[in-house]
């Protein structure tokens, strides 16, 4: 095996004005980038198009993979865009919400959610921005909701509202996601983030709607409402991945709670077997600074050691002045977090099924034979990304002939996707592999592995085939 263990814990980075151009993008991608998120929230259908069409080129040209993961905006609720420049809402003072259409005078301030008179109560609050500013509601007439201004500041058109006390009834796919959706199935892309998951029934939303379209990927479910939360067990059973999204999270919920929110949430992802990511604020100085705080840096790390799959940029990459040089920073931090004793060994996964014990096996087999890696031959990615919720000390890799499994393996914690054509029989097969490996510098002629694979070899079924092989000498 090479001398340098690869970094295990994978970056995720948003792309957006900053990362537009070829160059931008090759450099991320250099830094160590693997997975790029198009954050759909901003930008129009055929940016993100060339956004793919980009990554998809560069990737290839590196021989590499890249998951590029699709963020449907959700029902996100806005201030009117026509409320223009800054206006301040003075602490103390009265103001009031309409979803009256028109309303162009400064006598109420206008909202993008019809049904907002009908779904709030006085008292329950109103949280716009990022926090800056916080109203209670005092009484509903109509389509207009009169508050009291209890955090002032000044507000912003198209500002963001967060309600943290109440059950939105918007269902979490609007129109505009629904036709995101599709453009984006069109593109080809490997996952697809839901925002404002409230409960399992909206995962299973999305999934229907994409069985509906005809193809089916994996979704990862944003968690940024108490709902969610509340629901937690429901969720992490229906999607296929969660995002501690710490930004409405730390809305929702007073800020100081947040931090052992993600810890409870990454401890039930990898329990329960499936993708999770840790974003936002993570490197946040280094929008400005090509140095981060020693706060972010403790963040990151800490995010590892609770045993994150993944790490997540926002604004550092979107539209920081530095995102390449973040995404290599981010890659630091991991390697040596990575180091630690503390590091969380296998996840303790509940219900352990075939599929979960031969994953927990060959981690095993393993370090007690101190192999120099584990190879699995995987079709649709799932016995890899079980083998990766073990957090073997070794690299995974895995292999498969499917490009889009290939893209997707890059988001899981440890694993190295190879694209390999499977042939006929399993010795040929391991011999493929074999010569990939060592012609790649991954491995050593002469090193050891512990080999998962379905058996028979064709068959598509899950790991259930542990074979300890020792790579060819010298080809
Ligand atoms: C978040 O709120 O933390 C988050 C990731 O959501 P977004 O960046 O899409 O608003």
């Amino acid at each position: 095996m090479e001398d340098t263990v690869p970094r295990r814990t994978k970056i995720v980075a948003t792309l957006g004005p900053s990362t537009a151009g070829e160059a931008a993008v090759r450099a991320l991608l250099e830094a160590g980038t693997d997975a790029v998120r198009l954050n759909f929230s901003h930008g129009s259908q055929s940016e993100h198009s060339r956004a793919v069409r980009l990554v998809r080129r560069l990737a290839q040209e590196m021989e590499r993979p890249v998951a590029i993961i699709q963020d449907l905006q959700g029902p996100k609720i806005r201030v009117a865009s026509s409320v223009g420049e800054a206006r301040l809402l003075v602490e103390g003072a009265e103001a009031t919400l309409t979803t009256r259409a028109g309303v162009s005078d400064k006598s109420a301030i206008p909202v993008s959610y019809p049904p907002l008179p009908r779904e709030v109560s006085p008292g329950d609050r109103i949280i716009l921005g990022d926090g800056e500013l916080e109203l209670t509601v005092l009484s509903v007439s109509g389509p207009d909701v009169l508050t009291r201004v209890t955090r002032g500041g000044p507000l912003k058109g198209n500002q963001g509202l967060y309600l943290p006390d109440v059950a939105l009834s918007a269902p979490p796919l609007t129109e505009k996601d629904i036709a995101d959706l599709k453009f984006g199935l069109s593109l080809g892309l490997d996952y697809v983030a839901l925002s404002f998951v409230r409960n399992a029934d909206d995962v299973r939303l999305l999934k229907r709607a994409m069985s509906d379209g005809g193809r089916r990927l994996p979704v990862i479910a944003k968690l940024e409402r108490r709902e969610a939360i509340d629901h937690l067990d429901g969720i992490i059973a229906a999607a296929d991945g969660v995002m501690v999204a710490r930004g409405d999270l730390g809305l929702g919920f007073p800020l100081e709670e947040v931090p052992l929110l993600q810890k409870e949430i990454i401890r039930r992802a990898n329990q329960a077997g499936i993708l999770v990511i840790t974003a936002t604020q993570m490197l946040e100085s280094m929008v400005e600074s090509p140095r981060p705080t020693r706060a972010e840096v403790s963040d990151v790390a800490n995010a590892i050691l609770d045993g994150t799959d993944a790490v997540m940029l926002s604004g550092e990459t979107a539209i920081g002045r530095y995102p390449a040089q973040t995404v290599a920073m981010m890659g630091r931090i991991a390697v040596q977090a990575e180091t630690a004793d503390a590091l969380p060994a296998h996840t303790e996964l509940s219900r352990l099924g075939h599929a979960h014990a031969m994953g927990r096996a060959a981690c095993t087999l393993a370090q007690e034979i101190a192999a120099d890696a584990i190879i699995v031959f995987t079709r649709s990615g799932y016995s890899a990304r079980l083998v990766s919720k073990e957090r073997p000390r070794v690299p995974v890799f895995a292999l498969t002939p499917s490009r889009q499994v290939y893209n997707q393996l890059a988001l899981s914690w440890g694993v190295v996707p190879i694209l390999l054509p499977f042939p006929g029989s399993a010795e040929e097969m391991i011999d493929a592999a074999d010569t990939s490996l060592t012609a790649r510098r991954l491995l050593r002629p002469r090193d050891t592995v512990v080999v998962a694979r379905s058996s028979p070899i064709r068959a598509r079924g899950w790991t259930n085939f542990l074979k300890i092989h020792r790579l060819r000498g010298e080809h």
